[in-house]
Formats: structure tokens, sequence, C-alpha cells
């Protein structure tokens, strides 16, 4: 598996002979990045001798893995790798000699829209993974995302240089009905801590009321155990945000970069293991990536996102048991003006300095790199998502993703409860375009560093 270091990863899985796919829990070599990612630990439980190579990983046992591979019969079946790691002499010498021996049977990138410029998250390093397919043209390869549009995915093969008359493309419906989609508007002027907090002692209550809580305590389950995540684009608003969460009686943990290792993994544990005080994780938009918890009864985003794409990522790691889950997005214009600030300041950025297919120096205008098109693009879609009162929230996604089938939705959404109530409150909710221009202008809103 080849998993970029950050927030994606992509994989590949060597499996043994050509064609004939061994037993996995015999010769299988896989490779992770994410320390925070339980997936090798899940396989190892399997008996599968899966690995990772990452930044995290000791020097020792980086040196035991790439010694045990440089054998070419390594007893690593499944390997976790970066493609930071894969454009590296060295490893691409030692996957050489691995595949000389017949045992190279898979490569499987996750994450594979990073690999389109057009795509929400394009990280350059995925494009040099087009190598794979030039070294290595017998080695299946299967690409897999969670997020791309028809543009996206088009990209994806081309770059890769995969073979169009051998390849299958399988793509399942955005549609999770057991998803309730919501928005939630909201202005600078007032608070949206309370409406969450009502909403989420709805919940409470909902659960501690008979028949449901007798049901829930037979099921040894905690009633307080609603979990969930917050997404916010602020560090600061990641601890803050849990601290008064906590003051409330709720249990809320932070969860971001800037904090120590031991700190994150043991709130990370904490929410998994369901233990009490880490029913919510407060996190910056990295976090969720290769977390394997069904539970998820709710994804909050406590303001807009950067991208359609993520939006859907995030929300979509609620519910994943089948069970009823909310996704309630608050969105405000305020923060729509900032995520376009922040926006165009990248595009500046990148078409200034010349840097990810900016050609002009300073001074010149220069059309936006696909990459920042692409971006800038998904945004817009998103505040049309937010900012729409005429149509059903699953149906808005799936037609984002270029999907033509009506999604099913059994009063899943905001607008199939009361698309009325929808429209009065966004007219409540949200601030005047005037006043959001006359805020623009005096500059009052700065915009601080995302996570
Ligand atoms: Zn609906």
């Amino acid at each position: 598996m080849i998993l970029p270091g950050h927030s994606h990863h992509c994989g590949f899985s060597l499996t043994g002979v050509n064609g004939k796919p061994p037993p996995i829990h015999h010769h299988r070599i896989a490779l992770t990045w994410l320390s925070k990612n339980n997936q090798v630990t899940s396989l190892r439980k399997s008996n599968i001798s899966a690995a990772t190579i990452n930044s995290n990983t000791p020097t020792s046992t980086k040196l035991s893995i790439l010694s045990d591979l440089q054998s070419g019969h390594p007893y690593t079946r499944l390997l976790y790798v970066t493609p930071e790691t894969c454009a590296l002499d060295s490893f691409r010498r030692t996957l050489r000699t691995i595949h000389s021996q017949h045992e190279l049977s898979r490569i499987a990138i996750d994450e594979a829209h990073c690999i389109s410029e057009w795509g929400h998250d394009f990280r350059p390093t995925f494009k040099e993974l087009s190598f794979f397919k030039t070294a290595f043209p017998d080695v299946p390869m299967i690409c897999l995302t969670a997020t791309a549009t028809r543009r996206v995915r088009d990209d994806i093969v081309a770059t890769l240089g995969l073979d169009s008359k051998n390849l299958k493309l399988f793509s399942m419906t955005t549609s999770r009905p057991n998803l309730h989609y919501e928005v939630r508007f909201k202005s600078d002027e007032a608070d949206h801590y309370d409406s969450f907090l009502r909403w989420l002692r709805g919940v409470h209550a909902r659960r501690a009321a008979a028949p449901r809580s007798i049901e829930l305590s037979a099921a040894g389950k905690r009633l307080s155990n609603v979990s969930g995540i917050i997404y916010t684009l602020y560090r600061r608003d990641c601890e803050a945000l849990a601290l008064r969460l906590s003051g409330d009686g709720i249990g809320a943990k932070p969860f971001h970069a800037g904090l120590s290792n031991a700190v994150r993994d043991d709130n990370l544990a904490g929410w998994v293991e369901n233990r009490v005080g880490y029913d919510v994780i407060v996190a910056t938009t990295a976090f969720g990536m290769g977390i394997d918890k069904d539970n998820v009864r709710f994804v909050v985003h406590w303001q807009i996102p950067k991208s359609f794409e993520g939006y859907y990522q995030e929300a979509g790691r609620a519910g994943r048991d089948g069970k009823a889950s909310a996704c309630i997005i608050y969105y405000g214009r305020e923060d729509r003006d900032r995520a376009v600030g922040m926006m165009q300041r990248e595009i500046e950025k990148h078409s200034g300095s010349g840097g990810n297919g900016g050609r002009a120096g300073r001074g010149s205008t220069t059309p936006p790199s696909p990459t920042m098109q692409g971006r800038a693009d998904s945004l817009k879609a998103l505040v049309m998502f937010c900012e729409s009162t005429d149509r059903c929230r699953h149906k808005a996604i799936a037609q984002y993703f270029g999907e033509t089938a009506e999604p099913a939705c059994d009063f899943a959404c905001d607008w199939h409860k009361d698309a009325e109530a929808v429209r009065r409150r966004k007219n409540e909710g949200l601030a005047s375009e005037e006043w959001c221009s006359t805020q623009r202008e005096s500059g009052e809103y700065a915009v601080d560093d995302y996570g």
C-alpha cells in the first residue's frame, strides 16, 4: 500500500504468484504510512504479515523490513508505504528484486484522487506513481478513491498510463440513505455553540427515555456514548470547543497536529474504544483517515470546509454501521468569505511563485493551475450546496459526483423534512450579502492559517 504522509494514502499489496491470489495469511506484503492508522494492527491480529514504512517508523524496524524485502522472497506480505518512499531509487531497486522473483502480486493506490491535478487534494508525488506501470506492466494495479468526479477519474487513468482496454471501472453510488444531512445557518453575530449543544442534549434525552434506555442498557451501551466528530478549520477552535463541551458535561477531546503524539494517540484510542470522557472528537480536517469505527452517530462541520469532496468524505465517516446518523454543517457567509479569501491567496501564491502550474512572474495575470481551479470550483459547489433550498441534499451530492439516478431519501435531509422551514431558517440565520461586503471592505476578518 502506498500512503501519502499527511491525510491520504495509496497502497500496494504484493501477492505471491502471477494471476493466482495466494492465501493472504501466507506470503503477502503491505506498506502503510499512518501511525494513527489502525489497519496494520487489525491485519496483524488476523495473522497477516503486514508492515509499514513511514516517517514515524523507528530506524531499526525500517531496516529489518527493508532487509526482509531485499531477500526477494519477503516474509512481509502486505506493505504500506508513502508515495515519497516509492520515489526513492533504493526502494524502487528493492521492488525490482521482489518483482524479479515473481513475488510482487499487486499494487494498490488508495486515495487515488491525489494523483489528479484536478483533484481537491492533489499531491505532486502521486504523479510519480506512474513509475509502476512502466516498471511492472504485468502487475495488476488497483486505484481506490471515495471522492472522484469524472474529470478526476479520467485524469487518474491517463496519468498512471493505465490501458483503457484492460481496465475495469467500478463505481458505487454516493448514496448513503442512513445519513441525515442538514445545513444549519449561522452568522458571526451569533454563537452557534448553543444550537449544537441543544441538539446533542436532545439526542441524549431520547436515549435516556424508555424503551430506548432499556434496550441500550441490555446491550451494555452507555447512554451518554453518542460518538461523534466535530470538524473545525482552526486549531484554536479545536481546543476551545473541546474544553467548552467538557465543561458542559460532554466527553470531548481535541485532535490536531499541534498536540503531542502521546496525547493524540490517547484521545484517538479513547474515542475508538468508546471510553467515558472521549465521546466526541473535535478535530482539524486531517482526522479520520484510515480509522475504522462504525458507530459514529454524527459528524458536524463547525464551519464550511475547503472542498465539496472533503465535506462528503468527512461526513461519510458517520453511520458506517448502517444506522441513522446525522451530518450537520454550520454554514455562514462570513465563513464562506474567509474560505474564498484563503483560496484566492493560495491561487496568487501558486501563480506568483511559478509553482504548481503557474508560469508567469509577479505582476502578470496567469490563469490558475488545474489544481487551484479544481479547488475553487469545488468550494463554489459546496457554497451552492449550502445556499440551495430547492432540492434534496442527497440529490445535490449525487449531482455533484455526476450521478443521474435519483438517490433514496426517506426524510433523511432538512429539505425533505421541511423545505419551507429551511428557507425560513436561511433568511433568519445568515448575514445579508450587503453586511458581508461591508465587512470584507473593512478587512475586519483576517484569516489565520488553517489547521
Ligand atoms: Zn432529501
